[in-house]
């Protein structure tokens, strides 16, 4: 039996203590939904879907202001697709535009600078969010800004960082996780050593993980093995290397910080966020204060991005709460664990 069968037989068999495996990578959650994981796991196998959709995590201040910017005559605001239909407090980005906001979609934030160069007279605004991931990408945006001359050019950030919201989650529920898939793209720029600590401190493993179907079922295998045990391995070890990337840290560390971070359905957790450094000052859009989070009524995107309940234990998912009719950020981006739940008919008895 080849190795791959092996593990599928031993998932599907499993009967062990239940263990309760986190993903925090929106990637992963669109990847575990796409590839019909849950459906060859044993019911002692519970995949919960963590706080790792950048989408998501965003909080109904930072919408706002997005909002505000865009209504400004001098301004515009550009963004992901995604970001667009998540709701503020009141309006969507999307709403906005329907009523003459000047808000444009890029597929890559470099894309906004030619559109910022075309039209000098106006003040070109990236939504910057995201994790490290993204973070190198907006420090190439400013960089390149700087070289062409490119005044017009500020973002406004909500950029996150992945240690502290898993020590958040491990500390808000002890016991609630015991294994985390970790987030593949992340480690590609942090490498995996930052987990090291977490794993000591909460006697849990965590193990890096690609994207394709077999690499999921190997990572789950792994966590599921080393079930109270406090390791880090790495099975992405292709593109990720133990202290990441250093061209792409050394770009975060030119333009960004550390900073306390609003998280939606958690609060501010201390250091977990990145905001420009002082020096590049004049290239934010007024990025700090947007701690506040006014989910809409019924909404429950707190419990699921906590991993409390799962996306059909909501009373709006599937109701009043559908990709074409979202409700909460958790059904608008496709790395949203509501959407992927929808999408795929993962019913109230998922796993
Ligand atoms: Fe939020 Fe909608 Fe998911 Fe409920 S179903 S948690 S309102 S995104």
């Amino acid at each position: 039996m080849d190795k791959l069968a092996e593990i599928r037989d031993f998932l599907a068999a499993y009967d062990g203590p239940p263990v309760h495996i986190m993903e925090v990578c929106g990637t992963h959650t669109a990847a575990v939904a796409k590839n019909g994981i849950p459906s060859l796991l044993s019911p002692s196998v519970h995949l919960i879907s963590g706080p790792g959709c950048p989408v998501c995590v965003t909080v109904t201040d930072y919408i706002d202001r997005l909002v505000e910017l865009a209504e400004t005559p001098e301004n515009v605001v550009v963004s992901f697709g995604d970001l667009l239909r998540v709701k503020g407090s009141g309006r969507s980005l999307a709403e906005a535009k329907a009523r003459g906001a000047a808000v444009d979609m890029v597929y890559a934030p470099l894309q906004m600078l030619d559109l910022a160069e075309k039209d000098p007279g106006r003040n070109y605004i990236f939504a910057a969010v995201g994790f490290e991931t993204t973070a190198p990408v907006y420090a190439l945006l400013l960089e390149e800004a700087d070289r062409r001359g490119l005044g017009n050019v500020q973002l406004l950030t909500s950029l996150k960082t992945m240690p502290r919201v898993i020590d958040w989650v491990c500390t808000d529920a002890p016991g609630r996780v015991d294994g985390f898939i970790a987030p593949g793209h992340v480690c590609a720029v942090t490498g995996y050593e930052c987990y090291v600590p977490l794993a000591e401190k909460y006697g849990i493993p965590f193990v890096v993980s690609g994207f394709s179907g077999e690499q999921l079922l190997a990572t789950i295998y792994r966590l599921v093995r080393l079930r109270g045990q406090a390791k880090v391995e790495n099975l992405y070890r292709q593109v990720v290397k133990p202290a990441g990337n250093p061209a792409a840290l050394a770009a975060i560390e030119t333009y960004f910080e550390p900073c306390d971070a609003a998280w939606r359905g958690m609060g501010m957790i201390r250091g977990s966020g990145l905001v420009l450094r002082s020096r590049f000052r004049s290239r934010d859009a007024g990025s700090s204060g947007l701690d506040g989070d006014h989910a809409g009524e019924g909404c429950c995107c707190a419990q699921v991005l906590t991993g409390r309940i799962a996306p059909p234990q909501c009373p709006l998912f599937g109701k009043a709460c559908t990709p074409q009719d979202p409700h909460g950020a958790c059904m608008v981006s496709q790395e949203g664990s509501c959407y992927n739940y929808f999408i795929t008919g993962r019913g109230a008895d998922a796993r």
